[in-house]
């Protein structure tokens, strides 16, 4: 028996070996990942890098035993006919099954200077992919390209440890895929009152060690350039083996690609023409293959994860577009705008849900319009109450009904929260190590840290109580 072969050793390979394990597959299960370290939370780099979390703390849980797992190997080559990989320390791995779980690399913009001659990054220039690269920046202003939403959440993170920072972007408006011009200009505000330096419309056109010098012929001083341009799925390992591959490798609704023996799940897959971006859908993918190899699975149908940019103390969440069809121009659009308190909300209903939109500023309404739109369920009659997050629904004080989802990564209700509080996990981290709230994307911490103290405060007033 040969068994499971993941070729890759991120989110998604260690959630698709804990479900084969769990599902009780039959055969053997081999994760062979290229990073010196077993699977972490890339999600969480953030946090790393704001100094609040230390890269030791992203570990995922350990795999069990009976998953035999490689760190430090890269796969290198698949032969189909044989079924089997050779990875880059000279071993054979034969296979039934081959998942490609092989994530994505930085997209690396094409500046002269930012390269070395053989490829490789120039000293002083960094990209935010791996633990390792978010090891302590040195002293010195920090140069940061691109204003997605990765970009806006590291010119944050820098701030918060003391960095001068700059973001340079080249549209008009951060973060313009996810947000419209209203919603932009208020994340702009929050970033320039956070002191950091925004060059919007403005490329980068050199680097040289020490400086980066914009198309306008500006020049910003950086003691280190920070990439956040964008990610493409690592697909090198299969080009050229004959499988589809566009943007990602091409997978059917079973998560299979055009070889029968082969899958791929996650950041490096494209599925229905979409290629992954966010942990949240690389562990869908991960445990809806889990249920299909073990003979439990539906085909995989994408849910309805929400983006949760990491803009501590500023609450905003994304909401993309749900299924197919035109963003725009159709259904009915609700906006508001309250500059002075730095919040906004754009919502597109089509039949009175939630299609897509983003909540910035206000944590009320991100808690109560991601639990609509995750759910699919119809808005409320009174939709300004809801976007000011006066709905009663969650008012920020630990009452959440019981039902209510506040870590999506691991789906971990109010009431999982409160029963593992009662069963003594009394601080966030107990909580997460019981439940595994706040582990996946962490967007939940502040949630879960104000239930921790809503749940304190229950038992004391109820021991008070005569
Ligand atoms: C800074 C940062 C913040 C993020 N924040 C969020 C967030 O808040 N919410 C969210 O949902 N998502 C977030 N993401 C995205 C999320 O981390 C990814 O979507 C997720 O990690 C994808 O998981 P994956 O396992 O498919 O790929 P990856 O995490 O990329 O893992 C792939 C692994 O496979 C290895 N590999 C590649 N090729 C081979 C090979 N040939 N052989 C062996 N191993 C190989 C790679 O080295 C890597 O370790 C963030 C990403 C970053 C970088």
């Amino acid at each position: 028996m040969t068994g499971v072969v993941v070729a890759g050793g991120g989110p998604a390979a260690h959630r698709l070996a804990a479900g084969l394990v769990r599902y009780g597959y039959g055969g053997a299960v081999t994760v062979a990942g290229a990073e010196p370290r077993p699977a972490y939370n890339r999600a969480l780099l953030g946090s790393v890098l704001d100094g609040t979390l230390g890269a030791d703390r992203l570990s995922l849980p350990a795999l069990p035993a009976a998953v035999r797992q490689l760190t430090g190997v890269r796969v290198t080559a698949v032969d189909r006919v044989r079924r089997t990989v050779r990875t880059g320390d000279g071993h054979e791995l034969p296979y039934d099954v081959l998942v490609l779980a092989t994530g994505a690399r930085p997209r690396v913009p094409r500046v002269p200077g930012l390269t070395t001659a053989s490829g490789r990054l120039a000293e002083g220039v960094r990209t935010v992919r791996t633990a390792a690269d978010c090891r302590p920046l040195p002293e010195g202003p920090v140069v940061v390209l691109g204003g997605g939403i990765r970009g806006v959440e590291s010119a944050w993170a820098l701030r918060r440890n003391g960095h001068e920072a700059a973001l340079v972007h080249p549209a008009d408006d951060l973060m313009e895929r996810h947000l419209d011009a209203v919603g932009s200009t208020v994340v702009a505000q929050w970033l320039t009152d956070r002191g950091v330096t925004l060059h919007l419309g403005r490329r980068a056109g050199q680097y040289t060690r020490g400086k980066v010098v914009l198309d306008d012929g500006q020049v910003l001083a950086a003691g280190t350039v920070l990439l956040c341009t964008g990610t493409v799925a690592e697909t090198a390992l299969v080009r050229g083996s004959g499988l589809e591959v566009r943007e990602g490798v091409i997978v059917d609704d079973r998560l299979r690609t055009g070889d029968p023996h082969i899958h791929a799940i996650g950041d490096c897959a494209e599925h229905a023409g979409t290629v992954g971006t966010t942990v949240l859908k690389a562990w869908e993918q991960a445990e809806a293959l889990a249920r299909i190899l073990t003979g439990r699975g539906q085909p995989y149908e994408p849910g309805r994860p929400v983006l949760r940019p990491r803009t501590p103390g500023k609450d905003m969440v994304v909401l993309p577009p749900a299924g197919p069809g035109p963003t725009t121009g159709t259904g009915e659009t609700v906006s508001l705008l309250d500059r002075a308190r730095g919040r906004c909300a754009r919502l597109v209903l089509r039949g009175g849900r939630i299609h897509e939109g983003a909540v910035i500023g206000s944590p009320c309404a991100v808690t109560a319009v991601s639990r609509l739109y995750t759910r699919n369920t119809p808005v409320p009659a009174d939709l300004l109450a809801l976007l000011t997050g006066a709905d009663g629904e969650y008012a920020g004080d630990g009452a959440l009904p019981e039902e209510a989802v506040v870590c999506h990564c691991n789906n971990v209700t109010s009431k999982a929260l409160k029963d593992a509080w009662h069963c003594g996990a009394h601080d966030t981290a107990a909580l997460a190590r019981a439940t595994r709230a706040t582990t996946g994307c962490g967007s939940c911490a502040s949630v879960v840290r104000e239930l921790c103290t809503a749940f304190a405060d229950d038992t004391t007033a109820q021991g008070a109580r005569p």
